[in-house]
Protein backbone atom coordinates (compact mmCIF):
# COMPACT_ATOMS: atom_id res chain seq x y z
CA UNK A 1 0.00 0.00 0.00
CA UNK A 2 1.55 3.33 -0.92
CA UNK A 3 1.96 5.63 2.47
CA UNK A 4 1.70 9.16 1.35
CA UNK A 5 2.08 12.58 4.79
CA UNK A 6 -1.29 13.65 3.30
CA UNK A 7 -4.55 12.75 0.97
CA UNK A 8 -6.35 15.51 -0.36
CA UNK A 9 -9.53 14.16 -1.03
CA UNK A 10 -11.10 16.83 -3.86
CA UNK A 11 -9.98 19.09 -6.35
CA UNK A 12 -11.74 22.10 -6.52
CA UNK A 13 -9.73 25.40 -5.59
CA UNK A 14 -9.87 23.77 -1.84
CA UNK A 15 -8.14 20.49 -2.70
CA UNK A 16 -5.45 21.60 -5.43
CA UNK A 17 -4.90 24.73 -2.63
CA UNK A 18 -4.24 23.08 -0.17
CA UNK A 19 -2.23 20.51 -2.27
CA UNK A 20 0.40 23.51 -3.98
CA UNK A 21 0.84 24.62 -0.02
CA UNK A 22 1.35 20.62 1.08
CA UNK A 23 4.06 20.23 -1.44
CA UNK A 24 5.66 23.39 -1.19
CA UNK A 25 6.34 22.29 2.54
CA UNK A 26 7.88 18.62 1.25
CA UNK A 27 4.62 16.75 2.13
CA UNK A 28 4.14 13.86 0.04
CA UNK A 29 0.52 14.42 -1.45
CA UNK A 30 -1.97 12.47 -2.97
CA UNK A 31 -4.96 14.09 -4.61
CA UNK A 32 -8.32 12.15 -5.00
CA UNK A 33 -9.58 13.97 -7.93
CA UNK A 34 -12.72 12.52 -8.65
CA UNK A 35 -13.73 11.12 -11.90
CA UNK A 36 -14.97 14.71 -12.98
CA UNK A 37 -11.77 16.35 -11.00
CA UNK A 38 -11.84 20.48 -10.84
CA UNK A 39 -15.33 20.84 -9.02
CA UNK A 40 -18.08 23.36 -9.71
CA UNK A 41 -15.96 26.13 -11.42
CA UNK A 42 -15.39 23.79 -14.30
CA UNK A 43 -19.12 23.78 -14.56
CA UNK A 44 -19.25 28.02 -15.33
CA UNK A 45 -18.03 30.42 -17.81
CA UNK A 46 -16.08 33.85 -17.16
CA UNK A 47 -14.95 34.11 -13.55
CA UNK A 48 -14.96 37.92 -12.84
CA UNK A 49 -14.17 37.73 -9.24
CA UNK A 50 -11.31 35.83 -8.72
CA UNK A 51 -8.24 38.11 -8.15
CA UNK A 52 -5.56 38.59 -10.64
CA UNK A 53 -7.43 38.09 -13.44
CA UNK A 54 -8.95 41.61 -14.09
CA UNK A 55 -10.44 40.62 -17.55
CA UNK A 56 -11.96 37.48 -15.97
CA UNK A 57 -10.84 33.76 -16.67
CA UNK A 58 -12.94 30.94 -18.04
CA UNK A 59 -13.45 28.46 -14.82
CA UNK A 60 -12.40 25.37 -16.60
CA UNK A 61 -9.07 26.78 -17.42
CA UNK A 62 -8.79 28.44 -14.05
CA UNK A 63 -8.76 25.04 -12.56
CA UNK A 64 -6.47 23.66 -14.87
CA UNK A 65 -3.85 26.61 -14.06
CA UNK A 66 -4.22 25.39 -10.47
CA UNK A 67 -3.75 21.26 -11.36
CA UNK A 68 -0.87 22.44 -13.17
CA UNK A 69 0.42 24.50 -10.35
CA UNK A 70 -0.36 21.46 -7.92
CA UNK A 71 1.20 18.52 -10.07
CA UNK A 72 4.47 21.49 -11.00
CA UNK A 73 5.21 21.13 -6.88
CA UNK A 74 4.84 17.36 -6.85
CA UNK A 75 1.58 15.97 -6.14
CA UNK A 76 0.28 13.19 -7.51
CA UNK A 77 -3.15 13.82 -8.77
CA UNK A 78 -5.28 10.69 -9.12
CA UNK A 79 -9.04 10.91 -11.62
CA UNK A 80 -10.79 8.67 -9.25
CA UNK A 81 -13.28 8.70 -6.69
CA UNK A 82 -13.04 8.53 -3.24
CA UNK A 83 -15.00 5.30 -2.48
CA UNK A 84 -14.35 4.52 1.24
CA UNK A 85 -11.74 5.24 3.88
CA UNK A 86 -11.03 4.29 7.98
CA UNK A 87 -9.94 7.40 9.36
CA UNK A 88 -10.42 5.48 12.78
CA UNK A 89 -6.62 4.65 13.38
CA UNK A 90 -3.91 6.03 12.13
CA UNK A 91 -2.41 5.95 9.38
CA UNK A 92 -5.36 6.42 7.67
CA UNK A 93 -6.27 4.46 4.56
CA UNK A 94 -8.37 5.56 1.84
CA UNK A 95 -9.65 3.37 -0.76
CA UNK A 96 -10.91 4.35 -4.53
CA UNK A 97 -13.54 3.51 -6.61
CA UNK A 98 -10.46 1.71 -8.75
CA UNK A 99 -10.12 -1.05 -5.91
CA UNK A 100 -6.95 0.60 -5.18
CA UNK A 101 -5.99 1.57 -1.17
CA UNK A 102 -3.77 4.25 0.24
CA UNK A 103 -2.67 5.39 3.34
CA UNK A 104 -1.65 8.62 4.59
CA UNK A 105 -0.66 10.47 8.27
CA UNK A 106 -3.08 13.36 7.86
CA UNK A 107 -6.27 13.82 5.53
CA UNK A 108 -7.64 17.04 4.58
CA UNK A 109 -11.27 16.71 2.98
CA UNK A 110 -12.36 18.98 0.33
CA UNK A 111 -15.31 17.50 -1.65
CA UNK A 112 -16.94 20.68 -2.02
CA UNK A 113 -20.79 20.73 -2.75
CA UNK A 114 -23.48 19.68 -5.51
CA UNK A 115 -26.62 20.52 -7.13
CA UNK A 116 -29.67 20.61 -5.10
CA UNK A 117 -33.01 19.55 -7.10
CA UNK A 118 -36.53 20.30 -6.58
CA UNK A 119 -37.68 17.01 -5.98
CA UNK A 120 -40.85 17.22 -7.85
CA UNK A 121 -42.22 14.61 -10.07
CA UNK A 122 -40.82 14.53 -13.59
CA UNK A 123 -37.47 16.13 -12.94
CA UNK A 124 -35.50 13.20 -12.14
CA UNK A 125 -35.90 11.29 -15.08
CA UNK A 126 -35.27 14.03 -17.00
CA UNK A 127 -32.11 15.32 -16.33
CA UNK A 128 -30.31 15.13 -19.02
CA UNK A 129 -33.67 15.69 -21.40
CA UNK A 130 -34.24 18.80 -20.53
CA UNK A 131 -33.95 19.53 -16.66
CA UNK A 132 -30.16 20.52 -15.99
CA UNK A 133 -28.17 22.19 -13.90
CA UNK A 134 -25.59 23.74 -15.86
CA UNK A 135 -25.74 26.32 -18.37
CA UNK A 136 -22.36 26.35 -19.49
CA UNK A 137 -22.93 22.77 -20.15
CA UNK A 138 -26.35 23.08 -21.98
CA UNK A 139 -27.41 25.91 -22.74
CA UNK A 140 -26.20 25.40 -26.71
CA UNK A 141 -28.70 23.00 -26.93
CA UNK A 142 -31.34 25.51 -26.37
CA UNK A 143 -30.48 27.75 -29.48
CA UNK A 144 -34.29 29.86 -30.26
CA UNK A 145 -35.88 27.80 -27.46
CA UNK A 146 -37.81 28.92 -24.04
CA UNK A 147 -36.44 27.79 -20.85
CA UNK A 148 -37.06 28.32 -17.39
CA UNK A 149 -34.35 28.93 -14.42
CA UNK A 150 -35.17 28.10 -10.97
CA UNK A 151 -34.02 29.94 -7.99
CA UNK A 152 -33.10 33.82 -7.01
CA UNK A 153 -29.29 33.67 -5.84
CA UNK A 154 -25.93 34.39 -8.10
CA UNK A 155 -26.44 30.88 -9.36
CA UNK A 156 -29.58 31.86 -11.02
CA UNK A 157 -28.66 34.86 -12.59
CA UNK A 158 -25.77 33.51 -14.09
CA UNK A 159 -26.98 30.67 -15.56
CA UNK A 160 -29.71 33.01 -16.86
CA UNK A 161 -27.13 35.01 -17.86
CA UNK A 162 -25.80 32.16 -20.36
CA UNK A 163 -28.64 30.86 -21.69
CA UNK A 164 -29.84 34.20 -22.88
CA UNK A 165 -26.58 33.84 -25.57
CA UNK A 166 -28.90 31.08 -27.19
CA UNK A 167 -32.13 30.66 -25.88
CA UNK A 168 -34.76 32.64 -27.71
CA UNK A 169 -36.56 33.56 -24.27
CA UNK A 170 -35.68 32.76 -20.38
CA UNK A 171 -37.81 32.59 -17.63
CA UNK A 172 -36.61 32.97 -14.24
CA UNK A 173 -38.94 31.13 -11.44
CA UNK A 174 -38.36 31.97 -8.10
CA UNK A 175 -40.46 31.22 -4.91
CA UNK A 176 -40.19 35.16 -3.04
CA UNK A 177 -40.43 38.52 -4.64
CA UNK A 178 -36.57 39.73 -4.34
CA UNK A 179 -34.05 37.93 -5.32
CA UNK A 180 -31.37 37.33 -2.93
CA UNK A 181 -28.56 37.70 -5.53
CA UNK A 182 -25.95 40.17 -5.61
CA UNK A 183 -27.05 43.95 -6.81
CA UNK A 184 -24.68 43.32 -9.88
CA UNK A 185 -26.25 40.51 -10.71
CA UNK A 186 -29.70 41.20 -10.59
CA UNK A 187 -29.22 44.64 -12.30
CA UNK A 188 -27.93 42.40 -15.30
CA UNK A 189 -30.94 40.59 -15.29
CA UNK A 190 -33.27 43.13 -14.90
CA UNK A 191 -31.82 44.67 -17.26
CA UNK A 192 -31.60 42.02 -20.13
CA UNK A 193 -34.70 42.11 -22.45
CA UNK A 194 -35.02 38.42 -22.92
CA UNK A 195 -35.18 37.56 -19.03
CA UNK A 196 -39.06 37.41 -17.69
CA UNK A 197 -38.92 37.15 -13.72
CA UNK A 198 -42.15 35.51 -12.02
CA UNK A 199 -42.12 35.93 -8.39
CA UNK A 200 -43.57 33.88 -5.23
CA UNK A 201 -43.95 31.10 -7.52
CA UNK A 202 -42.51 27.51 -7.60
CA UNK A 203 -42.68 24.61 -10.12
CA UNK A 204 -45.02 21.43 -8.78
CA UNK A 205 -44.57 19.35 -11.80
CA UNK A 206 -42.27 18.79 -14.88
CA UNK A 207 -44.80 17.44 -17.66
CA UNK A 208 -43.04 15.59 -20.72
CA UNK A 209 -43.03 12.13 -22.12
CA UNK A 210 -39.19 11.69 -24.00
CA UNK A 211 -38.82 15.37 -22.54
CA UNK A 212 -39.70 18.60 -21.16
CA UNK A 213 -42.90 20.02 -22.80
CA UNK A 214 -44.53 21.63 -20.23
CA UNK A 215 -44.25 22.40 -16.34
CA UNK A 216 -47.23 23.08 -13.46
CA UNK A 217 -46.57 26.22 -11.51
CA UNK A 218 -47.97 27.21 -8.23
CA UNK A 219 -48.13 30.84 -7.45
CA UNK A 220 -49.01 32.68 -4.18
CA UNK A 221 -50.45 35.97 -3.17
CA UNK A 222 -53.56 35.59 -5.54
CA UNK A 223 -51.66 36.83 -8.71
CA UNK A 224 -49.03 35.99 -10.79
CA UNK A 225 -46.06 38.62 -10.59
CA UNK A 226 -43.54 39.74 -12.74
CA UNK A 227 -41.29 42.32 -13.35
CA UNK A 228 -41.14 45.09 -15.84
CA UNK A 229 -39.21 48.34 -16.02
CA UNK A 230 -38.58 48.33 -12.37
CA UNK A 231 -42.48 47.96 -11.32
CA UNK A 232 -44.00 44.38 -10.25
CA UNK A 233 -46.84 43.63 -12.45
CA UNK A 234 -49.74 41.25 -12.49
CA UNK A 235 -49.09 38.86 -16.28
CA UNK A 236 -51.40 36.32 -17.15
CA UNK A 237 -50.23 32.95 -18.18
CA UNK A 238 -51.25 33.24 -21.87
CA UNK A 239 -49.11 35.94 -21.72
CA UNK A 240 -46.10 33.48 -21.35
CA UNK A 241 -47.86 30.64 -23.35
CA UNK A 242 -49.61 28.90 -20.64
CA UNK A 243 -53.13 28.72 -18.91
CA UNK A 244 -54.69 28.89 -15.52
CA UNK A 245 -55.67 25.29 -14.40
CA UNK A 246 -57.51 26.36 -10.69
CA UNK A 247 -56.99 29.47 -8.46
CA UNK A 248 -58.03 29.68 -4.77
CA UNK A 249 -57.98 32.83 -2.89
CA UNK A 250 -54.34 32.78 -2.38
CA UNK A 251 -53.10 30.54 -4.55
CA UNK A 252 -52.95 30.35 -8.64
CA UNK A 253 -51.84 27.18 -10.41
CA UNK A 254 -51.04 27.12 -13.95
CA UNK A 255 -48.97 25.71 -16.72
CA UNK A 256 -46.68 26.41 -18.92
CA UNK A 257 -45.06 25.25 -21.94
CA UNK A 258 -41.40 24.87 -21.90
CA UNK A 259 -38.40 23.28 -23.68
CA UNK A 260 -35.88 23.03 -20.68
CA UNK A 261 -35.33 23.54 -16.78
CA UNK A 262 -32.20 24.60 -14.89
CA UNK A 263 -32.56 24.18 -11.66
CA UNK A 264 -29.96 26.93 -9.64
CA UNK A 265 -31.40 26.87 -5.71
CA UNK A 266 -28.35 26.31 -4.42
CA UNK A 267 -25.83 23.02 -3.77
CA UNK A 268 -25.43 20.35 -0.86
CA UNK A 269 -21.51 19.61 0.90
CA UNK A 270 -20.60 15.97 -0.31
CA UNK A 271 -20.05 15.02 2.77
CA UNK A 272 -22.23 11.73 3.21
CA UNK A 273 -19.41 9.36 2.33
CA UNK A 274 -17.69 10.27 5.36
CA UNK A 275 -19.67 8.29 8.42
CA UNK A 276 -17.45 9.37 11.07
CA UNK A 277 -17.06 13.24 10.97
CA UNK A 278 -19.56 15.28 12.30
CA UNK A 279 -21.75 17.32 10.39
CA UNK A 280 -24.05 19.59 11.01
CA UNK A 281 -27.87 19.16 10.33
CA UNK A 282 -27.16 20.26 6.37
CA UNK A 283 -24.72 18.05 6.28
CA UNK A 284 -21.75 21.02 6.86
CA UNK A 285 -18.65 18.99 7.75
CA UNK A 286 -18.01 20.83 11.60
CA UNK A 287 -15.00 22.69 12.00
CA UNK A 288 -13.03 22.68 15.30
CA UNK A 289 -10.19 25.46 16.02
CA UNK A 290 -10.32 26.54 12.52
CA UNK A 291 -10.19 23.44 10.01
CA UNK A 292 -9.96 20.29 12.24
CA UNK A 293 -12.69 17.95 12.00
CA UNK A 294 -14.17 16.47 15.38
CA UNK A 295 -11.25 13.16 14.47
CA UNK A 296 -7.60 14.22 15.02
CA UNK A 297 -5.47 14.28 11.87
CA UNK A 298 -8.01 14.90 9.53
CA UNK A 299 -8.64 18.85 8.35
CA UNK A 300 -11.45 19.76 6.16
CA UNK A 301 -11.21 22.96 3.69
CA UNK A 302 -14.31 24.22 1.24
CA UNK A 303 -17.60 24.37 0.18
CA UNK A 304 -18.10 21.32 2.67
CA UNK A 305 -17.73 22.82 5.50
CA UNK A 306 -18.50 26.41 4.51
CA UNK A 307 -22.46 26.80 4.58
CA UNK A 308 -21.95 30.56 4.18
CA UNK A 309 -19.01 32.27 1.47
CA UNK A 310 -18.84 29.44 -1.23
CA UNK A 311 -16.63 31.59 -3.52
CA UNK A 312 -13.54 30.18 -5.81
CA UNK A 313 -12.00 32.51 -3.85
CA UNK A 314 -12.78 31.41 -0.04
CA UNK A 315 -12.51 27.81 -0.82
CA UNK A 316 -8.98 28.28 -1.83
CA UNK A 317 -8.45 29.90 1.09
CA UNK A 318 -9.84 27.57 3.54
CA UNK A 319 -8.21 24.78 1.71
CA UNK A 320 -4.78 26.91 2.04
CA UNK A 321 -5.64 27.04 5.92
CA UNK A 322 -6.37 22.96 6.11
CA UNK A 323 -3.33 22.37 4.45
CA UNK A 324 -1.03 24.77 7.17
CA UNK A 325 -2.94 23.24 9.95
CA UNK A 326 -1.96 19.46 9.11
CA UNK A 327 1.76 20.46 7.99
CA UNK A 328 1.94 22.31 11.87
CA UNK A 329 0.16 18.77 13.37
CA UNK A 330 2.51 16.84 11.15
CA UNK A 331 5.19 18.23 12.60
CA UNK A 332 4.09 18.37 15.58
CA UNK A 333 3.28 14.58 15.86
CA UNK A 334 6.71 13.93 14.57
CA UNK A 335 8.19 15.94 17.83
CA UNK A 336 6.08 13.88 19.97
P1 LIG B 1 -27.86 30.51 -2.90
O1 LIG B 1 -28.04 29.68 -1.70
O2 LIG B 1 -27.20 31.84 -2.76
O3 LIG B 1 -29.29 30.79 -3.57
C1 LIG B 1 -30.20 29.77 -3.75
C2 LIG B 1 -31.50 30.34 -4.29
O4 LIG B 1 -32.36 29.28 -4.60
C3 LIG B 1 -32.20 31.26 -3.30
O5 LIG B 1 -32.78 32.33 -3.97
C4 LIG B 1 -33.25 30.33 -2.69
O6 LIG B 1 -34.44 30.97 -2.34
C5 LIG B 1 -33.56 29.41 -3.84
N1 LIG B 1 -33.96 28.08 -3.35
C6 LIG B 1 -33.32 27.30 -2.44
N2 LIG B 1 -33.98 26.13 -2.27
C7 LIG B 1 -35.04 26.17 -3.10
C8 LIG B 1 -36.09 25.27 -3.39
N3 LIG B 1 -36.17 24.05 -2.80
N4 LIG B 1 -37.03 25.63 -4.29
C9 LIG B 1 -36.96 26.83 -4.91
N5 LIG B 1 -35.99 27.75 -4.67
C10 LIG B 1 -35.05 27.41 -3.78
O7 LIG B 1 -27.10 29.57 -3.94
P2 LIG B 1 -26.29 29.96 -5.25
O8 LIG B 1 -25.93 28.66 -5.86
O9 LIG B 1 -27.04 30.92 -6.07
O10 LIG B 1 -24.98 30.68 -4.71
C11 LIG B 1 -24.13 30.03 -3.75
C12 LIG B 1 -22.93 30.90 -3.48
O11 LIG B 1 -22.11 30.98 -4.63
C13 LIG B 1 -23.30 32.33 -3.09
O12 LIG B 1 -22.42 32.78 -2.11
C14 LIG B 1 -23.11 33.09 -4.37
O13 LIG B 1 -22.81 34.45 -4.16
C15 LIG B 1 -21.93 32.35 -5.01
N6 LIG B 1 -21.95 32.49 -6.47
C16 LIG B 1 -21.24 33.53 -7.02
C17 LIG B 1 -21.22 33.72 -8.38
C18 LIG B 1 -20.43 34.87 -8.93
O14 LIG B 1 -20.06 35.73 -8.18
N7 LIG B 1 -20.17 34.91 -10.21
C19 LIG B 1 -21.95 32.83 -9.30
C20 LIG B 1 -22.69 31.78 -8.63
C21 LIG B 1 -22.66 31.64 -7.27
P3 LIG B 1 -34.54 32.09 -1.20
O15 LIG B 1 -34.09 33.36 -1.85
O16 LIG B 1 -35.98 32.04 -0.86
O17 LIG B 1 -33.64 31.63 -0.10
Amino acid sequence: MEMYDIIIIGSGPAGLTAAIYTTRANLKTLVIGGRSWGGQLTLTTEVENFPGFPEAIMGPELMQRMRKQAEHHGATIVDVNFQSGDFSKRPFTVTTDDNKTYSAKAIIVATGAETKWLGVPGEKEKIGRGVSSCAPCDAAFYRDKNVIVVGGGDSAMEEADVLTKFAQKVTIIHRKQEFKASQIMQDRTFSNPKITIIWNSAIEEIVGDQKVEKVKIKTTGGKILTKQNGQDKEIKPEELGGKQLNSGSDEVEWEMPIDGVFVAIGHMPNSKVFENIETDEKGFIKTFDHTRTNIEGVFVGGDVHDAQYQQAVTAAAFGCMAALDAEKWLRMQDSS
